[in-house]
């Protein structure tokens, strides 16, 4: 176990780069996981399925500093984070403007379809179509192949999405994960804001307790949106302002909406959290050097990048405007 990783978020300095509970893009997820180990990051967040967590660790690897935990995400039940986009491409008029393309923010959709590996189910798509083609498919993660994962892979924190009114799942997912969980040094719970989502935390925390490990609480603000403006983070700072008044023990970590933004309004506001995880801005910052980085001088301005993005005290991290500008030239 890295100790360091837990002195990150007693010292308030935690963070968690997010791949994605259904994001399977392995292409860029070893580059993503490679630059934000370089970049000095806790955690790395990425879904339960084996090729995925092995692309992530053969990033992590290919570092050879220090390596983040590796994190699979599970859900109790329906949850945004676990569902992919579907349509018939046969079915499209020719003449369709297809404004499906031009809202997914991770090129899934193409004359073919949904790439479904890439698509990570933030929705954009959805309501689009003139025609009404695209439906969303959810799914749930079975504990059974996370245990698996456990077993084989070096995985070393699980986090289970949940949301009110789902306790009985919940308790059902905890039972089969428990004795495996318990055994590695950090579990996660994300949930989404609700006007009842204090008693539903301390209810799922006399589910869980006694509990030998670190348990983070991930404020979910606005899910798989940090990457559309500055706004999308206030939804998570005030979730967090509420677990951090009233809720349960654990440490508290901003998602959900999440960007440059965050760590000045959490400044702002002297709000003390214990960490931030970055998911879609954080993948698109990225994007454009992912397919260079064996360029010395595009690594190097990748990893400043996320360095910025996540350490909140390096110049420049505070200033949303000069995070959010366009990326320097990528040599080719
Ligand atoms: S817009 Fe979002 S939900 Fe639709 S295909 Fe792209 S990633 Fe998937
Ligand atoms: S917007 Fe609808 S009809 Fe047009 S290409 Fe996309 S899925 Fe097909």
């Amino acid at each position: 176990m890295d100790s360091g990783h837990l002195r990150a978020l007693a010292q308030r300095s935690w963070s968690k780069l997010i791949c994605g509970a259904s994001y399977q893009d392995t292409a860029s997820i070893e580059p993503l996981s490679w630059i934000f180990t370089l970049a000095g990051v806790n955690c790395i967040d990425v879904a339960a399925d084996p090729a995925v967590v092995q692309a992530a660790y053969r990033g992590i690897q290919r570092a050879g500093t220090p390596a983040p935990w590796l994190m699979v995400s599970l859900n109790d039940d329906t949850d945004p984070h676990f569902r992919k986009a579907h349509f018939d491409p046969e079915r499209c008029p020719a003449d369709c403007p297809r404004p499906c393309e031009r809202v997914c923010p991770v090129q899934a959709i193409s004359r073919a379809g949904v790439e479904l590996p890439r698509c990570y189910g933030c929705g954009r798509c959805l309501d689009v179509c003139p025609y009404g083609y695209i439906s969303a498919r959810t799914y749930v993660q079975r504990p059974g192949a996370v245990v698996e994962l456990l077993h084989h892979q070096p995985i070393a924190a699980v986090e289970i999405h949940t949301q009110v009114g789902h306790r009985e799942a919940f308790q059902r997912v905890w039972q089969e994960l428990q004795p495996w969980v318990t055994r590695l040094p950090l579990l996660a719970i994300s949930c989404q804001d609700h006007d009842q989502v204090i008693p539903y935390l301390w209810s799922l925390y006399e589910i869980i307790t006694p509990l030998p490990c670190a348990l983070i609480w991930q404020a979910d603000g606005r899910p798989m949106s940090g990457d559309i403006g500055a706004g999308t983070t206030q939804a998570t700072v005030r979730f967090a302002q509420k677990i951090l008044a009233q809720g349960p023990p654990g440490w508290v970590q901003l998602a959900g909406g999440t960007n440059a933004a965050t760590w000045p309004l959490v400044r702002q506001l002297n709000l003390p959290v214990h960490g931030v995880a970055y998911g879609s801005y954080a993948r698109k910052l990225l994007q454009p050097y992912l397919q260079n980085l064996d360029n010395e001088a595009v690594l190097a301005t990748a990893v400043t990048l996320a360095k910025r993005l996540i350490h909140p005290k390096t110049p420049g991290a505070a200033d949303w405007a000069s995070a959010a500008a366009p990326a320097p030239t990528v040599p080719g």
